[in-house]
């Protein structure tokens, strides 16, 4: 058998080119061909006759041919076999007087790759028009495989020689978008690992179609597994990238050209390698998305197995993580990214993503980096390569050089100096110079961000989004979790206030297991309280999870997208219904009971005397407020810029809702971005805001602005600047920040 001989050539302690000198032989006898060279790649993408068989010796590392030259250099750009019973006539064609190869008609070359990588092209020829049959393809594409692992391992070629453009050792910088902020150094994480391959020929090919054929089974018993459970942890894109893993993995074609690939000596590992490798070289050739998009399930399927045959876990969260872990990913579902370590996980790498996707979520709970839409990086990096992600340009930097190390180094000592400082000040209560006390909370939505609230010393959950929980469950989460959860929260913040917020789904907070909508104008359509009042059966359900959680204890509930008080009462009607309930039942009440609305939609304000006379307090929600008041979609990265929440429309009508309320004894918070922000955060405070609810790591910043500011100047100031007729006041504030030091 020919990989046996050839197993026996690579055991023989020789030297690597008389290895090499030896395989050209034993192929060219094996194949009848006349002719067998090998050509390897060398530095300036050219391609090097290394060995030969038939063609003149002489020619031996004098002929080279470009890149896309000839025959030889079609294989190895294109990196598929060429298989020509007439050569000459090929348009690539190139004739090389020195190889003395005149008289050869028929020629099959196959391109030595590894991991993607064009290593060199080994060529057979004859005299004859001869077609080469599909075994013997694939007999010398096996060979071409081995002949990688030896150029690989530096036997033939210096490595640091192999190609400059393409190693994967040199730096390699690339731009994303953040879907999440901060700043990461640390050591590449494959999400998937990859196996590395030990041994490629196989000692018994009879056991060896044994193995695959277990790990094939097993896989496929897994993929089943997977999908029948309806709470694991797939969901939406997962779902379908596991439907078309059960497609692969089922497919004929594949598991036959599996089998033969073992059947013709390889390991069972081997033989995954090689087939992927020409699903590689496809993949690099396609041009169509969908078609692209299948072969990468295809790769990752591949990967899968092989993890079966070397019996590795399925994800690194499962295993040994190095201290600071960046997890690169094609993509990633939340409960995945939730399986990590904490302590280790400093930031993730996706191919694809969007901000609204659900990992997105977790990822800022976990207030971890992640860049997203990096094209390509998976071909890029390597186990253990050093990473800095930059959250907040979108720049991922593999392999940096020492210096752009050194200067990352000093931006994230400089964070974490001022993380330092904000850790100080923790404690301190947020007043401001002239006495006034601001009570800052913060914004939650999942578990993952409870740990946040003694981290920042914030004083409460001002907004808990509840429905965040809901959209990275993989289907509906029944009532006893959310009782469980809400119980947990509640639990967390000890004696500190927590503000839930019912379900506020639709728009672009999407559940992975619903029916798409097919709205023309989802922002403005079936939403929020809309939606749940008129299932009122899903906000039942939710609000006796929250009463059952609450039971005993200080409870406060508000309704989102509240348009007009008349739904505000209606959802109040809903809640004492179950407070009824739970009298009949003789299950206690909550010891407090808040209700409250946010006020997002501008419709609302126009009812303000009603409104106050109806709830506990009112929130208002910046960023739905910001967008229905100019008519401004908020994820529209063209209208990004065009308004300012920072002008006097926007500033007049929180003043007002401000005056309103402050009247009637109506607490007032505001929970949006803007109260987030230092400069805005100061508008609002001059505005008489005495409460803001905002990310968890904006509290930091704001309590400095606060206990550096003076709010009767600023007071003052703002009346002003409310009746300016510009298009922002945001500059004057920032010139009066500037003026008293602020620090903003
Ligand atoms: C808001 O609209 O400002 C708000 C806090 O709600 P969300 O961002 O969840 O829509
Ligand atoms: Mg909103």
């Amino acid at each position: 058998m020919l990989l046996r001989r050839l197993r026996e050539i690579m055991a023989e302690r020789v030297s690597a080119q008389s290895r090499l000198d030896r395989i050209v032989s034993l192929i060219a006898a094996n194949m009848v061909a006349e002719v067998c060279s090998v050509y390897l790649v060398r530095p300036g993408k050219q391609l090097e006759l290394f060995a030969t068989e038939g063609l003149n010796k002489a020619a031996v590392h004098k002929t080279r041919m470009k890149w896309g030259e000839g025959i030889v250099g079609d294989v190895a750009a294109n990196a598929r076999p060429l298989n020509l019973p007439d050569a000459p006539s090929h348009p690539s064609f190139s004739y090389r007087p020195e190889t003395g190869e005149d008289p050869f008609q028929s020629m099959l070359g196959v391109p030595v790759i590894r991991g993607g990588q064009t290593l060199g092209v080994i060529a057979v020829q004859n005299r004859t028009h001869r077609l080469y049959g599909e075994e013997e393809v694939e007999a010398l594409q096996t060979i071409a495989m081995v002949l990688a692992e030896m150029v690989l391992s530096g036997q033939l070629i210096d490595p640091a020689e192999l190609d400059g453009g393409d190693r994967k050792d040199k730096p390699w910088r690339a731009s994303g978008i953040n879907f999440s902020e901060g700043m990461a150094m640390g050591r590449a994480v494959l999400h998937e690992p990859r196996v590395k391959i030990e041994k490629l020929i196989a000692d018994d090919p009879v056991a060896e179609r044994a193995r695959l054929d277990k790990a094939i089974e097993d896989l496929r018993e897994q993929i089943d597994a997977m999908l029948a459970q309806e709470d694991s942890v797939i969901a939406g894109e997962t779902r379908d990238v596991l439907e078309a893993y059960r497609m692969f993995a089922n497919d004929r074609g594949w598991l036959n050209r599996l089998r033969e690939a073992v059947n013709s000596g390889l390991t069972a590992e081997a033989a995954v390698e090689r087939v992927q490798e020409d699903t590689r070289a496809r993949m690099h050739r396609q041009t169509d998305s969908l078609i692209k998009e299948r072969l990468h399930d295809l790769e990752d399927l591949a990967n899968r197995l092989l993890r079966h045959l070397a019996g590795r876990a399925d994800t690194a969260a499962e295993e040994q993580l190095p201290l600071d872990a960046i997890v690169f990913a094609r993509h990633m579902g939340p409960a995945e990214l939730l399986d990590y370590d904490r302590t280790r996980l400093k930031g993730l790498i996706l191919e694809e993503g969007s901000p609204t996707s659900h990992v997105a979520i977790v990822a800022r709970a976990l207030d971890i980096p992640l860049i997203g839409r990096i094209e390509g990086v998976l071909d890029q990096v390597e186990p253990l390569d050093w990473v800095i992600v930059d959250g907040e340009t979108g720049d991922l930097h593999l392999r940096p050089t020492s210096d752009v190390r050194e200067a990352y180094r000093h931006k994230l000592a400089l964070r974490a100096q001022r993380q330092a400082a904000y850790a100080a000040i923790r404690d301190v209560p947020a007043m401001t110079r002239d006495g006034v006390k601001v009570r800052l909370q913060m914004n939650a939505g999942l578990l993952a961000d409870l740990p946040h609230l003694s981290e920042t010393g914030a004083e409460g959950i001002g907004l808990f989004r509840t429905e965040l929980q809901f959209m990275i469950a993989p289907s509906m989460p029944r009532l006893q979790h959310l009782v469980d959860l809400y119980t947990q929260v509640l639990d967390a913040a000890g004696d500190l206030p927590v503000v839930f917020r019912t379900l506020d789904l639709g728009g672009d907070k999407v559940l992975p297991y619903a029916r798409p909508l097919g709205e023309e104008n989802p922002a403005m359509g079936w939403r929020a309280i809309r939606m749940t009042l008129d299932r009122p059966a899903l906000l039942r359900y939710q609000i006796r999870a929250l009463l059952a959680a609450g039971a005993g204890r200080d409870l406060s509930i508000m309704f989102p997208m509240v348009a007009e008080v008349a739904e505000y009462m209606t959802a109040r009607g809903l809640v004492e219904k179950e407070l009824e309930r739970l009298d009949k039942r003789r299950e206690p009440r909550p010891r407090s009971l808040r209700l409250g609305t946010m006020l997002e939609v501008p419709a609302l304000v126009f009812q303000l005397e009603a409104l106050t006379k109806a709830v506990d307090f009112i929130s208002i929600g910046s960023n739905d407020l910001m967008q229905f008041l100019f008519a401004s979609d908020r994820g529209n990265p063209r209208l990004g810029n065009r308004y300012d929440t920072l002008s006097p429309p926007m500033l007049n009508l929180i003043k007002q809702v401000v005056d309103v309320s402050a009247a009637r004894g109506v607490p007032v918070t505001v929970c949006g971005e803007m109260a987030g922000r230092p400069l805005e955060a100061m508008a609002l405070i001059g505005l008489g805001i005495r409460s803001l609810s905002m990310p968890p790591a904006s509290i930091g910043p704001v309590k400095q602005m606060i206990l550096s500011m003076n709010s009767s100047a600023l007071a003052a100031a703002l009346t002003e600047m409310r009746q300016n007729t510009g298009h922002s006041v945001r500059s004057a504030l920032k010139t009066l920040a500037q003026l008293h030091n602020l620090s903003i």
